[in-house]
């Protein structure tokens, strides 16, 4: 039987329950550590695309 992989580390995903979802679907974490990691890396880059689009609109002339 096949073994889910952590979407952050690649390892075998032993304990269920670590999920998040995003655009892509549903994405299994190894552990707790993992999960929070992916979670702080997808607010860093929502706030970048929030603030690439202000700095967009700013330089329109
Ligand atoms: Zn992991």
């Amino acid at each position: 039987m096949e073994k889910e992989t952590c979407a952050l580390c690649g390892q075998p995903v032993e304990i269920e329950g670590f999920t998040e979802t995003d655009a892509d679907g549903i994405k299994k974490f190894c552990c707790a550590g993992c999960l929070s990691i992916f979670q702080l890396l997808n607010e860093i880059s929502e706030t970048t695309t929030i603030k690439n689009t202000i700095t967009n609109n700013e330089e329109i002339p």
